[in-house]
């Protein structure tokens, strides 16, 4: 049976941010997101850690990918 890890995930105080349809960063929990719009593939970025999101064709594609990656919190294993 693979181990779980028994931390918690973190509790965002103020939800989702009203001002944007993107989650916070997975990685840094940074608001600072940035889309790249104007180049293909389309996709998000964080401005403070430099992670990105998955690439998709369009904007939309791009951000319900990163909101999906955002709701699952990064596994490291080790
Ligand atoms: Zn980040």
């Amino acid at each position: 049976m693979p181990r779980r890890p028994t931390q918690a995930p973190t509790d965002p105080v103020g939800g989702i941010p009203s001002s944007g349809q993107m989650l916070p960063c997975p990685f840094c929990g940074s608001l600072e997101i940035w889309v790249n719009r104007d180049l293909d593939p389309k996709f998000v970025a964080c401005k403070k850690c430099s992670a990105f999101g998955p690439t998709a064709p369009t904007v939309s594609k791009a951000i319900e990918r990163w909101n999906k990656r955002a709701a699952t919190p990064a596994v490291r294993s080790g």
